[in-house]
């Protein structure tokens, strides 16, 4: 999913816009800016690209949760539903701001399942957080329906799924806010970088304060602002939208990529004898930034993965049932509730008792599951080199 395979000349002169000037900070220095706004530039452009009515970039895509999590008043007291197979930033965020994470499992689709949903909702619940993980979409429709049914805010994570969208609207903008990450490793990046979208003006006017100390951004100067509410620091720098702007305008070409190597790809795949292919609820909407694929056992799935291994085939292709970062069997600090300063005992026991629960239903689809991101640099000879030598060596393990 990486945009930093592209760095080009559009890249170094947005930047050097920034460095010329040399204000490196978004707001004020009105003058001597001689007229480059990035950050108010780049928040258009995600407006414009994605289809949303507010955008506040952010420090990272952690930063952002946090601040949309904020946004909507989620805290102390508070229950968030979040997926067992995400980046370990969703339970982060949540509980940096004091709320619990609830975690559900996963489906087919590697995202919510809407029946576990269900079942983790309590009187304390206040959000559900579908991670459009690995390129592609949770089901909406079903979320959607259960937080009006429930009266619930809908935040969606789509840090990895850029450009994908679900029956015609972009991943990120269909919920009550949406988060997109530009770390340097996704589709689009800032080096590090996040965003919050939202349709509801007051969510967006919470998040342009609470990432500024609770600036209302109204006063003739920054010591003339007054502060609404008690805010934090999660800006992002000039140089950081520099690199963004020149990547959003380049997006539909690294979609465009993207879609053309994962085609190629799965259609190498396809032939293995078995092997099944992760569910699309709206096939049309995938980003195509990673191949999600399943084998019929777990142990078909590790005899497959470690044959890869020894073949110099692994890299680029993830066994997430294996990884520290992604998935609730290897997070033994948040299960063991491992934090730096003390939480409330009420959220620590909440928390041990939620991540501690039986997630078979998510271990029978994650220990079959492999994911193989797709890279924009594959020459067509080394596609249908890598196609051949998976497709021959998994083949080969069955
Ligand atoms: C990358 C990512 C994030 C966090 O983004 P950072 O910018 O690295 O803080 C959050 N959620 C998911 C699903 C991600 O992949």
């Amino acid at each position: 999913m990486p945009g930093y395979e592209r760095w080009s000349d559009l890249e170094r002169k947005e930047l050097m816009d920034v460095i010329d000037s040399g204000i490196l900070m978004r707001y004020g220095f009105d003058v001597a800016r001689k007229g480059h706004w990035k950050s108010k530039e780049l928040e258009a452009a995600v407006c414009e690209t994605f289809g949303c009515a507010h955008a506040q970039l952010t420090s990272s895509g952690t930063a952002a949760l946090t601040t949309a999590l904020s946004a909507l008043g989620v805290g102390y007291g508070d229950e968030v539903i979040m997926p067992s197979f995400t980046f370990v930033a969703s339970f982060e965020a949540i509980l940096s701001v004091g709320a619990v994470p609830v975690l559900a499992d996963i489906d087919d689709t590697l995202t919510l399942d809407p029946a576990s949903v269900r079942r983790k909702i309590t009187p304390r619940t206040k959000a559900v957080m579908p991670v459009h993980m690995c390129g592609s979409m949770a089901d909406m429709d079903a979320l959607q329906a259960i937080c009006r049914e429930h009266h619930l805010w809908l935040l969606e994570d789509a840090c990895q799924s850029i450009g994908g969208t679900y029956k015609g609207k972009k991943l990120g903008t269909i919920g009550d806010a949406g988060t997109f990450s530009f770390d340097f490793v996704k589709t689009m990046t800032c080096g590090e970088g996040g965003v919050v979208m939202t349709n509801h003006r007051d969510v967006y006017v919470k998040c342009d304060g609470y990432t500024d100390h609770g600036h209302d951004h109204l006063g003739v100067d920054r010591g003339a602002d007054l502060h609404p509410f008690v805010g934090y620091n999660f800006r992002i720098s000039e140089l950081h939208s520099a690199v963004g702007l020149a990547q959003i305008r380049r997006l539909p070409e690294f979609l465009e990529t993207q879609q053309k190597h994962h085609t190629a790809l799965k259609a190498y795949l396809a032939e293995i004898p078995g092997i099944s292919f992760r569910r699309v609820p709206d096939p049309a909407g995938d980003s195509h930034s990673f191949i999600s694929w399943f084998l019929p056992t777990a142990e078909q799935t590790q005899r497959a993965v470690e044959a890869l291994r020894e073949a110099g085939l692994l890299a680029g292709s993830f066994y997430w049932y294996n990884n520290n970062w992604h998935y609730i069997r290897k997070w033994d600090h948040l299960k063991r509730a491992l934090t730096l300063n003390s939480l409330s005992p009420e959220v620590k026991s909440r928390l041990e008792a939620e991540t501690n629960q039986d997630f078979s239903a998510s271990d029978a689809i994650m220990s079959r599951c492999v994911s193989t991101s797709i890279s924009l640099l594959w020459t067509e000879e080394q596609l249908r080199e890598k196609g051949m030598r998976m497709s021959e060596v998994i083949r080969g393990s069955l």
